[in-house]
């Protein structure tokens, strides 16, 4: 596997094709941004930290059938993918109020959300990835009535998988965010990464947030709330232990 042209530079990771035409290789970068990239930071150990979550998360998820485009890893850094045709959709799931969800509508901060609320946001920086809905995602041709179905209902297998895994652990999935893309059969995968800087983390016990607002909101050591939620969440000890 030979890493080639540089096929695309995201915010926290860089993508390059390979010798071979329907795969290609993620990097996972320590740079780490929010607030629509206003706020910039590298964070030496970031990259592995999220790389080793989302392969672990991949895995999960191709066990219980969910198809992902996650082929394997290459380093500690970087992951072997499939070449897919992306989505420009951000498939966020909530289980608890958080977020912009409560800073544009009257929930309370911390409210369980059951059902869980699915929302989509359109990608696209420029326009700071607007909230949209099925008439637009219609009209604008971004996938067919079949597929939007199928990116729900994944997303929300997707949803009860990482639910029960993390509250094993002693970890409140608050929400998260999904992004999925096409294969060459035009088959709908999972893509892009599931990690800290993609999903809201709260301690189940102390409600202590183990994720990317530690970084966000300046909550404390953003490397050293990673490198132990990485652990948690991919070793084999519960989370009562710790
Ligand atoms: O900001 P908001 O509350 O809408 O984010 C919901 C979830 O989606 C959070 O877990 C956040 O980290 C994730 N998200 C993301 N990328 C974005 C927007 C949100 O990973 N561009």
């Amino acid at each position: 596997m030979k890493k080639g042209e540089l096929l695309y530079q995201g915010k926290a990771k860089s993508v390059y094709r390979t010798d071979a035409p329907q795969e290609l290789v993620v990097e996972f970068r320590d740079d780490i941004t929010a607030f629509d990239g206003g706020k910039k930071a590298v964070l030496g150990g970031k990259g592995t930290c999220n790389a080793r979550v989302s392969a672990f998360f991949f895995e999960l998820l191709e066990k219980a059938g969910i198809r992902t485009h996650y082929l394997g890893m290459i380093s500690l850094s970087t992951m072997r993918v499939r070449f897919l045709s992306m989505i420009p959709l951000e498939v966020i799931v909530r289980n608890v109020a958080a977020g912009s969800l409560v800073q544009r509508y009257p929930f309370q901060q911390g409210q369980p959300l059951d059902p869980p609320i699915l929302v989509m946001d359109y990608k696209d920086d420029a326009r700071h990835d607007p909230m949209i809905n099925d008439e637009i995602i219609m009209a604008l041709g971004l996938v067919t009535a079949g597929e939007l179905s199928e990116i729900r209902r994944m997303a929300l297998s997707v949803n009860r998988l990482l639910c029960k895994h993390l509250k094993g652990k002693g970890i409140t999935l608050v929400d998260f965010k999904l992004e999925f893309g096409k294969d060459e059969a035009g088959v709908v995968m999972v893509g892009d990464e599931i990690s800290m800087d993609s999903m809201r983390l709260w301690d189940a016990g102390s409600g202590q947030s183990l994720d990317k607002d530690v970084y966000r909101f300046d909550k404390g050591d953003v490397m050293e709330a990673y490198r132990r939620v990485a652990e948690r969440i991919t070793g084999d000890a519960g989370g009562r232990s710790r």
